[in-house]
């Protein structure tokens, strides 16, 4: 009788030393979801990654205010390294998350969006104290894709030397016109902007930084050429210049539609 009391005391011993420690061990749910709620804590990205409110409401929308596309994070890049590790951590994710570059965000419908995934704001990047590299004897601008073409304007002059091809509206980013075609006035006679850049580099899809042009990666550069940022982020672009005339002469002709 004394042995089974003794028994039945260590059982509920046991039971009670179960409990506590059930109590005490912090319950633990693994995130299923796609990575962008798990990449918040690396620390590669620590205060450039933000799920602020304000953030992902200003990247879910565009110049269209048609869509409302939410991604999870916003990643404000400093340097090209931070877009390269967060392409390399989608890549080795499982599974992967979307992600998308966001140049001026002038886009209609949502183009530079990334729902539930990750909008990378490439203007984060741009510093006015670099960023171009004007070659005066090859007539070409090395430039950052974050830039608005207004200030590669505005720095191109400054040596009398402007872009050859240009959109009508100025305040759009390189990679983002090169991304779609780039036309304006001046396109009838030297084709969009995307016929008159000479090389770029391209972050993969795995993340690797790729130098492209007509004659090296040249599959690369002709799909990422028009290609709405989906075969790479563009970081550089080789824009051809040519001096610049000193006067224009603008024609605006306005017709009547037919009636
Ligand atoms: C007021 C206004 C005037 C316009 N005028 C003209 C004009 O004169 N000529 C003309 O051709 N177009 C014009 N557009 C259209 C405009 O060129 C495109 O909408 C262009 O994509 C906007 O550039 P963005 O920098 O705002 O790019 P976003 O809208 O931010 O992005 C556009 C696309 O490019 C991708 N992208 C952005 N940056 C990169 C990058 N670095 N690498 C890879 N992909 C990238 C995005 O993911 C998205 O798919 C105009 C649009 C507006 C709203």
């Amino acid at each position: 009788m004394a042995s089974n009391s003794f028994r039945s005391q260590i059982h509920l011993g046991v039971i009670i030393i179960l409990i506590i420690i059930t109590l005490l061990t912090p319950i633990t749910t693994y995130n299923t979801s796609p990575q962008p709620w798990n990449i918040l804590s690396h620390n590669d990205f620590a205060g450039k990654l933000t799920t602020a409110s304000s953030s992902i409401e200003s990247a879910a929308t565009d110049f269209g205010h048609v869509t409302k596309i939410f991604p999870s994070a916003v990643l404000n890049p400093s340097s090209v390294e931070d877009i390269t590790d967060l392409v390399k951590l989608s890549y080795d994710s499982q599974p992967s998350f979307t992600l998308a570059a966001r140049g001026h965000g002038h886009s209609h419908r949502g183009q530079a969006s990334a729902k539930d995934g990750v909008v990378v704001n490439m203007r984060s990047m741009v510093n006015r104290d670099r960023g171009i590299k004007v070659s005066r004897t090859g007539l070409y601008a090395d430039v950052d894709a974050a830039w608005l073409w207004i200030e590669v304007l505005n720095k191109t002059l400054e040596l009398g030397l402007t872009p050859v091809s240009w959109t009508d509206y100025l305040y759009l980013t390189v990679g983002g016109t090169l991304s779609n075609a780039g036309i304006s006035g001046q396109t009838f006679r030297y084709g969009p902007q995307i016929t008159n850049v000479q090389e770029m580099d391209v972050i993969t899809g795995k993340g690797e930084i790729a130098t492209c042009s007509k004659y090296m990666n040249s599959d690369l550069f002709f799909a990422a050429l028009g290609g709405l940022g989906q075969f790479g982020i563009i970081t550089r672009a080789r824009i051809k210049l040519e001096v610049a005339p000193k006067r224009a002469k603008w024609f605006r002709f306005l017709s009547h539609p037919p009636s």
